[in-house]
């Protein structure tokens, strides 16, 4: 007999076979021997307490061998000489995630990116860490695979639906990816990994009839009587199509002020601001591992991680994106600004830990900049606060040096006299951040840092580093779309899709809306079927 069982084990046996047999064995009231087959379906640490546990969800065969396991792999049927034809606007998770689907549907996807593929992109990211040049249209925003290639590759999501997430890890492990991330309740897959898990994807785009074209920017919408006909891209060429996912990311300004100045509907919507804290993965470790000062960290537990979250005033204050093991690194995409972001690699053994630390912006919260700047009013704030951090990180021409302070400092509203050791490249300068963003925004973020240090003792001690600043968390705008159709109200055949839309906040959200918008737009709601 087969059964799923879930199990909990000390962590120093978790690993050991026997140990598992033994304890299946005990809750099922058989016999060791009459266990035949274990297979590991899910992988969690539970950290709660002194002792560290470890949960396991296994498939276990009773008295008959497991079934063989099939490896997930990714196919699509062939396609017809007269398939639709499907234009994708970047190739970030939802573009490529919505391109796989298109071609699973018969459908063919023409892919269009403004960046590079992703071993040309490697090679321009140096210019960013080692002399601070930001090239506009390569770098760890803009390029094959999005802003998701060159990140921590964390897979983690609230999305409520398990089916698709699953499926979502599928593609992924098909294309490359570790196969652990299928069983890891914090999966996640890290930077060296994720340039090849993203070309083995474009490669299955082309070999079933897709199309992908890099330094290939959209610059216009063909738009005639409500209907998207297709796009004009910078070197003036024009690309056809029956219908059109827009998914380029929060990041493309241009795209937004393209929309704004044809009069194309866009709404303000909530998005988040502050700065990357910095701490060194030991202090975390200890604190989430209760390990005494200076004991190393077992080696089945992974560099820990956290996770904060509180209300004041209304608004959310909460760590965003934890790269345990990790860098800091400039995610700009123009000179003028400095933004921050954080990575790791797969093996996340960087001697820092890093998070975004950030509080919610209600649209009423920039509604002094609507008068002037109107619909743009959110990005414009973003921009202001990131040319304020070029400019407390020094204003050189060719600099992405960081202003930073000590976050005891930042409470008590001192400059920094020196700062502790960063994993930030480009190098940080001492800078009051306490007096760069609005007063309400100060003390949200000063009193649930004041929390969070009850909940992580120290957590926010001269010891932590504030690097400034996170604004690029998730767009300040919506491109509404039909609930029903997905397309936008006033624009037949547009799908707007993923972050940049307003409908994801991460690497599995964005490919998740990505399979949504590609069935859309392959006409799968057009008898008014709902996904
Ligand atoms: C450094 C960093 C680390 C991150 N770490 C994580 C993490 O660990 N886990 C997680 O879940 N999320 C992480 N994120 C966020 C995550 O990467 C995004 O949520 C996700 O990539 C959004 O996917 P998307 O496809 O909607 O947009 P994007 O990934 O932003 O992709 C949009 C694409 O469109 C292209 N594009 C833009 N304009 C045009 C145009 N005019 N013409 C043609 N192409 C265009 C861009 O070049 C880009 O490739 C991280 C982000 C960064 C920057």
């Amino acid at each position: 007999m087969i059964h799923i069982l879930d199990i909990v084990l000390p962590l120093d046996r978790s690993e050991s076979d026997d140990a598992r047999k033994g304890e299946v064995a005990r809750v099922l009231g058989v016999s060791p021997e009459r266990v035949k087959g274990l297979r590991l379906r899910k992988h969690s640490i539970d950290a709660r307490q002194r002792e560290v546990k470890v949960q396991l969800r296994l498939e276990v065969a009773v008295d008959e061998d497991l079934p063989g396991e099939v490896k997930p792999v990714w196919t699509a049927p062939a396609l017809a000489e007269n398939a639709r034809r499907v234009l994708i606007i970047g190739s970030g998770p939802a573009g490529l995630f919505a391109a796989l689907k298109c071609l699973e549907m018969g459908a063919k996807p023409i892919v269009l990116e403004r960046g590079k593929d992703a071993s040309a992109r490697r090679f321009d990211l140096a210019p960013i860490l080692r002399e601070g040049r930001v090239i506009p249209e390569s770098n760890y925003c803009f390029g094959e695979g999005g802003a998701g290639t060159f990140s921590d590759g964390k897979l983690y999501t609230r999305a409520k639906k398990r089916g698709p997430v699953a499926d979502v890890y599928r593609v992924l492990v098909a294309h490359g990816a570790p196969e652990k991330i299928l069983t890891d309740a914090h999966p996640h897959i890290g930077s060296n990994l994720l340039p090849n898990v993203v070309k083995a994807m474009r490669q299955s785009v082309i070999e079933h009839g897709g199309e992908v074209h890099f330094e290939t920017k959209v610059t216009d919408l063909l738009i005639s009587g409500g209907e998207i006909r297709g796009v004009t891209v910078a070197d003036g060429r024009e690309f056809l199509a029956d219908a059109t996912i827009l998914a380029t990311g929060h990041s493309a300004r241009d795209i937004y002020r393209l929309l704004a100045a044809k009069g194309i509907l866009m709404e303000h919507k909530p998005f988040a601001i502050g700065f990357r804290i910095e701490h060194t993965q030991p202090f975390i470790d200890r604190q989430q591992y209760h390990m005494p000062e200076g004991a190393p960290r077992p080696e089945l537990l992974p560099a820990a991680r956290y996770r904060l979250a509180t209300k004041i005033d209304d608004r959310g204050v909460h760590s965003f994106c934890m790269c345990p093991g990790g860098w800091v690194v400039p995610a700009a995409t123009e000179d003028g600004q400095v933004v921050v972001n954080g990575m790791s690699l797969s093996r996340r053994d960087s001697p820092f830990a890093n998070s975004g630390l950030v509080t919610t912006i209600e649209p009423e919260d920039i509604a002094h900049l609507i008068p002037e700047h109107g619909i743009m009013a959110g990005i414009v704030f973003q921009e202001m606060i990131e040319r304020s951090a070029k400019a407390a990180g020094g204003n050189a021409v060719l600099g992405q040096v960081a202003p930073a302070q000590r976050a005891a400092d930042y409470l008590s509203g001192k400059i920094s006299s020196d700062l502790p050791e960063t994993s930030y490249f480009p190098g940080v300068n001492s800078a009051p951040l306490h007096e760069l963003l609005s007063k309400q925004i100060t003390s949200r973020m000063r009193e649930g840092m004041r929390l969070f240090n009850r909940q992580i003792r120290n957590y926010a001690s001269s010891e932590a580093l504030l690097l400034g600043f996170e604004t690029r968390t998730s767009s300040p705008l919506r491109i509404p779309r039909d609930e029903m159709t997905l397309q936008h109200p006033e624009i037949a055949g547009l799908f707007p899709c993923g972050e940049g839309a307003g409908y994801a906040g991460g690497i599995v959200s964005a490919a998740l809306d990505g399979l949504k918008c590609a069935e859309a737009a392959c006409g799968a709601n057009e008898n008014g079927g709902k996904i």
